[in-house]
């Protein structure tokens, strides 16, 4: 097995601290989405790159474990600090490869940050809990420690956020990593590997390899590997926890969505339509909190639709770097082709098509557009409520109740995120007990829970027990030992 050094253009897996050359002859282009300009070539790696890269891992375990916890959260605040200092690049680097816009790249980066600060506190979340009598002269106490060699396995829509749910958490508790990245967004996996060597990361703690349905099959099956974290699409996730547990691996896999926004009569009609507008096409719709569908109640209905069409209509479309874009691409070529079959689908099967984007014209060239894309008259029967579109395209559903409102966004076989607008109390409270979803927005749009909360999607949103992010993580990356000792 031999280990090169090589340039990043063609991009390098990281492995023991060094930038290492695939075994692979197999290369995918990477597109910028807006353009469809080449911005590099990623390595499909192969079983053997990641035997290298879990071996490295696996030796780097024995020493981080014992690294006095409060050196390990040092690393991370330099890492945090570093993070700070290149917030325009990363930023920057989401938009070109991603293609979301400017400030939510900007956004996600902090995002990012946050789950580092949160991960920073490992020596709170590590500690233990001790009783000092248990019975007479005998005392009991729970440690935590990590398991070992932990795979990530990570989107295309959050190339910095979602990994950040994952490797801060994981290391700072004492863990190694491998980390498996999108091969649609893998240049900035390579960027916050860079970052963690010069915040001192020791080698082999943190490693990436690039690739595909086969690095994944391999971190399912390494016999050195015991989690797996996994986002990604509903299909995957199953799969990956299945083959995962199967294997004998703690696996949590965050899967697809579909996002119901109930809005009431009384709601505020201003705030109702900005964040709708935000949360249906903001990145373009690729957010696993997007909002895909929104039930009108009762009266509220035809004013609703009708703003909601007038504010697409001013939204701005193209590159997301340029100055005043809001909806940049969707990810890819394919995807749009995706997107626009769903769109004829909603017109096939009866639904209102009230705005098309398919006519929309961006301002870039070359790209993966799909303007916004809004359907009125959705029943439950139809390929577009049921399914994930992951694009600009909303749909409306008209009921005359909160109860019916509540009952159609529980038939939905995905439960990430639902959100009510309402200034009632009693709907307010209605709407907790009773929806079947794990993330809940009032008045708000995207009600994704910040790094110190766990990321709660559930049915077929979520696979395992327990969630990214908040004690649950640190739940995942951490194993107990129970000592009962007698004096
Ligand atoms: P995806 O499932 O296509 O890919 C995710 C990862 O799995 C990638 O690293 C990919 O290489 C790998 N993969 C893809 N197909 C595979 C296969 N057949 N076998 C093994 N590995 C495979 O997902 P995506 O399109 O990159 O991301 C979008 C999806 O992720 C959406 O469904 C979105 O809702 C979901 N998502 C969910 C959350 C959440 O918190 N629930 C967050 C972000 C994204």
């Amino acid at each position: 097995m031999t280990i090169t050094v090589v340039e990043k253009k063609t991009l390098a897996n990281f492995i023991n601290g060094q930038w290492v050359k695939s075994t692979t002859d197999k290369y995918e282009e990477v597109p910028n989405p807006a353009t469809g300009e080449i911005l590099a070539e990623v390595p499909i790696s192969t079983q053997e790159d990641l035997d290298i890269a879990v071996a490295a891992a696996k030796k780097a375990f024995a020493k981080w474990k014992k690294v006095a916890v409060p050196q390990r959260s040092r690393i991370l605040f330099k890492y945090q600090q570093l993070l700070i200092e290149n917030w325009v690049e990363l930023a920057k680097l989401i938009t070109v490869e991603n293609g979301k816009n400017y400030s939510e790249a900007y956004g996600e980066v902090q995002r990012g940050i946050e789950c580092v600060e949160f991960a920073a506190g490992a020596p709170t979340l590590m500690m233990g809990t001790q009783l000092p009598d248990i019975a007479t002269n005998i005392e009991s106490g729970m440690y935590r420690y990590p398991l070992g060699v932990v795979g990530g396995i990570t989107p295309f829509n959050f190339p910095m956020m979602v990994p950040c749910w994952m490797f801060p958490l994981a290391i700072a508790s004492g863990n190694t990593f491998i980390l498996k990245p999108s091969e649609r967004t893998p240049l900035l996996a390579n960027r916050l590997a860079e970052l963690l060597q010069e915040a001192g990361l020791p080698e082999g703690v943190f490693n990436v390899v690039h690739g595909a349905h086969d690095i994944v099959n391999g971190i399912l099956s390494h016999p050195d590997i015991p989690a797996v974290s996994f986002v990604g699409s509903q299909p995957v996730a199953e799969y990956v926890y299945k083959t995962g547990t199967a294997n004998g691996k703690r696996v949590q896999a965050l899967a697809g969505a579909k996002n119901h926004t109930i809005v009431m009569p009384d709601a505020d009609l201003d705030l109702t339509v900005t964040n709708i507008i935000n949360a249906a096409f903001g990145s373009a719709g690729e957010r696993c909190m997007a909002c895909a569908v929104v039930v009108a109640v009762g009266e509220v209905a035809d004013e609703l639709v009708e703003r909601l069409v007038d504010e697409s209509n001013k939204l701005t479309i193209g590159n997301g770097l340029e100055e005043g874009i809001f909806l940049g691409p969707v990810i890819r070529d394919s995807h749009k082709d995706k997107t626009l079959s769903y769109i004829e689908s909603g017109v096939t099967e009866g639904a209102k098509l009230i705005r098309d984007g398919r006519k929309d014209k961006s301002t870039s060239e070359g790209g993966y557009f799909v303007g916004p894309t809004i359907f009125d008259e959705v029943t439950q029967e139809m390929k577009i409520w049921k399914e994930e579109i992951f694009a600009p395209v909303l749909s409306i559903v008209r009921v005359d109740t909160l109860d019916e409102a509540i009952e159609v966004a529980n038939q939905s076989e995905f439960a990430n995120g639902a959100c009510l607008f309402t200034d009632s109390a009693k709907a307010i409270r209605q709407f907790r007990e009773e929806i079947d979803a794990g993330m809940l927005g009032v008045n708000l749009g995207v009600p994704a829970p910040m790094a110190f909360f766990p990321f709660s999607g559930y049915k077929k949103s979520f696979y395992g027990d327990l969630h990214a992010n908040g004690r649950d993580g640190i739940e995942f990356y951490t194993r107990k030992k129970m000592l009962t000792a007698r004096h």
